[in-house]
């Protein structure tokens, strides 16, 4: 397949003027919008007239700055078109409300962000919507667990926390076969990995993380067909002008002020966690990192990486025990001054947390061993603050007093 370039897609090919010629966008704050005519606001409603015609109604619905950074968005995906939303979590569930139905099933990967899991696991089903579980590795499980009843493939590019890898294409052709929607998270790998041109359906992102990189909004985007983003902001029945999880202009305007160095943060992201990683591997530590040949997927996941992007800001260092993993941040924290103990990632500086104690801790310990989520994983979000060899003895000084070696 031919290379894409999603930097150069987003920032070379488009460029978003404000308001008298502004070098920055506008922020259009209205609530409401006027019309000429009466007789406009009829089509409006029944989708006759659009944003595209440059009919705006109403800023649950769309909004001129919301609208510029979806264009960025979809730009840098290379999807028709994308929507935004105030949150990843309302991406995930107002898509996967738009396309299933009391009595329909989701075959979901079983290593999936711990709200994302809940969702399905615990707030679906109060719903109908049920959802089968497997191992994100072995495309022949979700073959398996495909019923009539089975709408929607859903898998995480990278999967929180452990890092495993999805074979898009192969559950890109699984999913055109049976007639079934792939809905791909790329929140952990935004850049590198390009789901829609991997043949997803639909990819979802938190932007709270990379795409934002600042640690301060919550966001969320769907990247997907007009057709789709039709539905779910049908005037009538979209669920997300039902559930109105409307992301602020003023929100997506920083968003758009931070996209143009999102592909310089997230080769550095890569550049520091591979230096890191391979420090550990040298200490005999049980590092876990998609650059690192020992990777088990490691080569599925080069296979189709963006060129020039590396292979993310996350690794896991798994520490046997929560107790171990406590002191090794306390120690990374408090002695070291290595990161941050904070859930989280994709910020400047290193965020640090014990999954299976927080971010995964809705999801049962039975469920977190068949996951491969060991109780002593510690993950780390790679910042970029600093110079990289102070960090390299910092976390070396760390592993070291707490593992012994
Ligand atoms: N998807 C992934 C992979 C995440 O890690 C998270 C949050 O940590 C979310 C989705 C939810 O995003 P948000 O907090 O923006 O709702």
């Amino acid at each position: 397949m031919q290379q894409f370039n999603p930097e150069q897609a987003m920032t070379e090919t488009r460029r978003e003027f404000g308001e008298h010629g502004g070098v920055t966008p506008s922020i259009s704050r209205s609530t409401t919008f006027s019309v000429m005519v009466s007789e406009t606001m009829p089509e409006i409603f029944g989708g006759v007239l659009g944003p595209e015609d440059g009919c705006f109604l109403y800023s649950r619905h769309f909004n001129p700055t919301v609208n510029t950074l979806a264009r960025y968005m979809a730009a840098m995906e290379g999807t028709e078109t994308a929507l935004c939303t105030a949150s990843g979590m309302a991406a995930i569930s107002c898509t996967l409300l738009q396309l299933c139905r009391q009595g329909d099933q989701i075959i979901s990967s079983n290593t999936v962000y711990g709200g994302t899991h809940t969702l399905l696991q615990h707030l679906l089903p109060q719903m109908g919507i049920t959802t089968t579980f497997v191992d994100p590795t072995k495309t022949d499980a979700f073959y398996r667990a495909i019923t009539p009843a089975t709408k929607v493939l859903y898998v995480e590019t990278m999967g929180n926390p452990t890092l495993k890898i999805a074979d898009l294409p192969a559950l890109a052709k699984l999913a055109g076969d049976h007639n079934l929607t792939l809905v791909v998270d790329n929140t952990f790998t935004p850049m590198m990995i390009s789901p829609a041109r991997l043949g997803a359906d639909i990819t979802v992102y938190s932007m709270t993380k990379f795409i934002n990189g600042a640690s301060d909004l919550i966001a969320g985007a769907v990247c997907t067909t007009k057709e789709m983003v039709g539905q779910l902001t049908d005037l009538h029945t979209g669920r997300a002008m039902l559930l109105g999880p409307t992301i602020d202009p003023r929100v997506a305007y920083d968003i758009i002020q931070r996209l143009p160095h999102l592909a310089i943060r997230m080769r550095e992201h890569s550049r520091r966690a591979m230096a890191l990683a391979r420090h550990l591997e040298g200490l005999g530590i049980a590092v876990v990192y998609p650059g690192l040949s020992s990777f088990p997927q490691h080569a599925l996941v080069s296979s189709f990486l963006n060129e020039g992007y590396g292979y993310g800001g996350m690794f896991t260092i798994d520490c046997g025990t929560r107790e171990k993993a406590d002191q090794l941040l306390n120690h990374l924290q408090n002695t070291d001054n290595f990161g941050c103990i904070a859930v989280s990632l994709g910020y400047f500086d290193t965020l640090m947390s014990c999954s299976g104690s927080t971010t995964s801790s809705e999801i049962s310990s039975a469920e977190q061993r068949e996951m491969g989520l060991s109780p002593g994983l510690v993950r780390i979000a790679v910042g970029y603050t600093g110079s990289l060899e102070n960090r390299v003895e910092q976390l070396d000084r760390a592993v070291r007093a707490v593992m012994l070696l």
